[in-house]
């Protein structure tokens, strides 16, 4: 199937691993040129050229900060410089750390605010001419199911990730006209180190065996497995595509029916 992203460029967010290397990948495959980001220079440089060997499209690593402005605002400006329009923005980065409302200070939630929240609301904004431009112009906010359920100890994660479901729903509205479409993708319980390192926390916690830890979570999926990266890649492809024309200001799911909620 043409997805129609072939010659086209995405910029993705947190993606030297887990779900932003993989939606990285996916939008390769299809032929769209990615510029990835993330803090770390080296484990950057290598997730590129993996990419770029196993797709042939050129890949643009990007040290950036998703917490930092200045650091957004030269990743997107070399992006669409390097590649001359820019259509698809995936924001994405690292998920706030676990805690309780007293153990989170002030400087916890500030971070989980730039990090978590702003990172999505300034990226668009510096893209935001680019996608204009580009006609068909994707942003897709990769968020949580906390934004259906909230998880107990996860709240700077439960508070930041609403705040990005609101202005995503007022900026879809606002941005229909051009052609743009705004979606967010809820990742349940994805297999990668974020989520290891979340159930490690949660076997000490509670004084169990990891590999119990991880059966109670498998468990509680419907389909009885932890989704791959590769499951949220597809539909963030999806939405990237233009067969995703008319579908804007939604907030999907992907966690193997775990979400009790209807909406
Ligand atoms: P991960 O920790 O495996 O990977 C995160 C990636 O983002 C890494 O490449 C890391 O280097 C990069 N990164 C982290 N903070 C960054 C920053 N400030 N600036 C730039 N890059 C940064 O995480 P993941 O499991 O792929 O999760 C991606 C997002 O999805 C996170 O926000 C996470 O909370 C959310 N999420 C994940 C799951 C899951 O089950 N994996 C479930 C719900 C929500």
């Amino acid at each position: 199937m043409d997805m129609g992203l072939n010659g086209k460029a995405a910029l993705v967010g947190g993606a030297s691993k887990g779900i932003g290397r993989a939606v990285a990948l996916g939008l390769s495959r299809e032929g769209c040129r990615v510029a990835i980001c993330a803090r770390n220079k080296d484990s950057l440089a290598s997730a590129a050229e993996e990419i770029q060997r196993e797709s042939g499209v050129q890949t643009l690593p990007i040290v950036c900060d998703m917490a930092r402005y200045d650091d957004i605002q030269r990743a997107v400006h070399d992006a669409a410089s390097a590649f001359g329009r820019l259509d698809v923005l995936v924001n994405n980065a690292g998920g706030p750390p676990t805690g309780t409302f007293e153990t989170l200070d002030e400087s916890y939630w500030l971070h989980a605010i730039e990090q978590n929240l702003l990172s999505a609301v300034r990226t668009a904004r510096e893209a935001l001419p680019d996608l204009r431009r580009s006609g068909s112009g994707r942003i897709i906010n990769i968020t949580s199911v906390a934004v259906k359920q909230p998880i107990d100890g996860l709240m700077l994660s439960n508070a930041t990730r609403l705040g990005v479901i609101g202005w995503a729903k007022t900026l879809s509205r606002e941005l229909a006209a051009d052609g743009i479409t705004v979606n967010n993708v809820c990742p349940g319980n994805i297999a990668t180190e974020r989520l290891v390192s979340l159930i490690e926390e949660r076997a000490r916690r509670q004084g169990v065996q990891m590999a119990d830890a991880v059966q109670l979570e498998e468990s509680r999926v419907p389909m009885g497995f932890l989704g791959e990266p590769e499951d949220v890649a597809n539909m963030v492809v999806f939405l990237a595509s233009g067969k995703a024309r008319y579908v804007t200001g939604t907030t999907i799911q992907v966690d193997g029916g775990s979400t009790t909620a209807v909406f």
